[in-house]
């Protein structure tokens, strides 16, 4: 293999690569509608029920239609995984490696097009789409060197007379549930890191976007995967959901989503069902309610770059999103002005055109956001958008900030999931710190000052699992910045580093 290194970004101000995304998404428009079946032992599993993808920019579109399991079809994937894991786990690691890591290069030779499909699905625009693609690449490259090294044993301490080992092993089928919003990326990374370790999974997707799993799946089997060590089961998560946590067979689960299905997951996993003979271990990485302090010292241009990009990246749909900006009173107003003026100016429309802000997911996340922003305008101010915006009957709302938010009100305590930023003015940094870590929250969170005393300060008490100092708080790039939140964002298991899930120390 050769040593790992992140996935380069293109430069779609320049020409190559902008005609190379174009013609990428005249090839996918050229395929819509297709159908995908559910996988299970390497094989199409007909269904009596479908799941229709659509495009959020413009519903009418139909991306795909998918298989939808029922929970006979889940417990074949359980049983397909669980009779391939005998072979898969006793597989040496190399060869384990050598195929995860084969994964990732087949994506990396379909980036374009990879990018075209979520960019059509989930409503990316070019640069989103891309570095989403661009993860799932490096998790599957990462992955397989981390799998090499936890083959080597663990070190113990010498005792006289006798000779110790410890080592990682692989532990059985799991479970891997992905929310929509990253839909390669995390849906790839929770896959492969336990495959790569000897496991075998049944992927089941977010049903906003299932088409690209599909994808993912015929790359896996051009990979040489062996049938059976990753299954794919789309379907609706409140009925095979259920049912695939609470199978005695399930041995591990890794799941992203929202904080409201991961507990119940988490509750659920800790049952033992009949015919269980292990603990489940449930991995959980779930939501934000993120914040970027603005101190007197900070470089406000920088500052407000950072804001806005935080905020309205892919909508504001990412876990990492900034949702507060805690600004320190003296410079405020400033700021505002600022983050107003480059929000104002960013350019709503379809991912395809390559705009800053697209559309949101669904017609229900749509609404969930309207409804939090009408409920916030009885909160705070409102000082930029607020309105949906028609356009092909997508699902688009216009950037938006609320300023004068209560650190302790809803707009400043609930994930809201969307286009919409909350400032809060503290009197200074003492302040600013603690209405940072009053949420029930804590991913990721950001500091823009020059004071060292400040950063050093925030790098001990600010308490997230990824923190930014003068920069964006999105963006954790695999190795690079081990991703993972404590609190209720997640069980803090870092995705892109040394830990892998559902693997372990014996
Ligand atoms: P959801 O929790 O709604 O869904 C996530 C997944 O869980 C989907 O595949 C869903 O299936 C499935 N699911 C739903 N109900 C059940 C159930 N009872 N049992 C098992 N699975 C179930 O989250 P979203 O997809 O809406 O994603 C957004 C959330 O994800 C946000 O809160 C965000 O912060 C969080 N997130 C966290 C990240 C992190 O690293 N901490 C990264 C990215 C997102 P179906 O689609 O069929 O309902």
């Amino acid at each position: 293999m050769e040593p790992f290194r992140n996935e380069p970004y293109s430069d779609f101000s320049t020409a190559a690569p902008r005609d190379a995304y174009l013609e990428a998404l005249d090839t996918v428009t050229s395929k819509l509608g297709g159908h995908v079946p559910v996988v299970i032992d390497g094989k199409p599993v007909a269904t009596d029920v479908r799941i229709t993808s659509i495009d959020p920019a413009n519903p009418d579109v139909v991306v795909g239609t998918t298989g939808s399991a029922s929970r006979a079809e889940a417990q074949l994937a359980i049983d397909a995984a669980k009779a391939a894991f005998t072979d898969w786990s006793r597989r040496p690691a190399a060869e384990r490696a050598d195929l995860v890591h084969r994964i990732g290069d087949l994506i990396a030779e379909r980036k374009f097009e990879m990018s075209a499909w979520m960019t059509l699905e989930a409503g990316k625009n070019w640069v989103e789409a891309e570095a989403d693609v661009a993860e799932a690449i490096d998790f599957c490259r990462y992955y397989a060197h981390q799998a090499v090294r936890i083959a080597e044993p663990v070190p113990v301490v010498g005792y006289p007379g006798e000779s110790n080992e410890s080592f990682l092993i692989p532990i059985g089928p799991g479970v891997v549930i992905p929310p929509w919003n990253f839909p390669l990326a995390i849906l790839v990374g929770m896959a492969v890191a336990p495959v790569a370790a000897g496991n075998t999974v049944v992927i089941k997707p977010a049903s906003n976007t299932p088409v690209l799993g599909a994808h993912f799946m015929d790359i896996v089997a051009e990979a040489g995967i062996p049938d059976g060590v990753i299954n794919f089961l789309p379907g609706p998560g409140s009925d095979v959901g259920d049912f695939l946590v609470d199978h005695p067979d399930t041995r591990f689960i890794n799941f992203t989503g929202s904080k409201e299905v991961g507990l119940r997951i988490a509750q659920r996993a800790s049952a033992v069902h009949p015919g269980q003979p292990w603990l489940k271990r449930a991995f959980m990485e779930l939501g934000g309610k993120n914040a970027l302090i603005v101190d007197e010292t900070a470089d406000l241009e920088n500052a407000a770059d950072a804001i806005v990009r935080g905020a309205y990246g892919y909508q504001g749909q990412k876990c990492s999103a900034c949702s507060r900006a805690i600004a320190v009173a003296s410079i405020h107003d400033e700021l505002l002005d600022l983050v107003v003026a480059r929000a104002a100016a960013l350019e709503i429309g379809p991912g395809a055109e390559n705009k800053s802000v697209g559309p949101v997911i669904s017609a229900v996340q749509h609404r969930s956001i309207l409804e939090e922003i009408s409920r916030g305008r009885d909160e705070a101010n409102l000082v930029l958008g607020g309105e949906a915006i028609d356009r092909d009957g997508g699902f688009y709302i216009e950037p938006t900030i609320f300023a004068g938010v209560r650190p302790e009100g809803r707009l400043a305590q609930h994930e809201i999931f969307g286009p919409v930023l909350s400032f809060i003015s503290v009197p200074d940094f003492e302040e600013a710190l603690s209405v940072a870590n009053g949420t029930e929250y804590g991913l990721t969170g950001g500091l823009c000052s020059s004071d060292p005393e400040r950063i050093e300060r925030a790098k001990r008490e600010f308490h997230v699992g990824n923190l930014y100092i003068n920069r964006k708080i999105t963006g954790a790039l695999v190795g690079v910045q081990p991703f993972g939140g404590f609190k209720m964002s997640g069980s803090n298991s870092k995705a892109g580093g040394q830990t892998i899930c559902g693997s372990s120390p014996r």
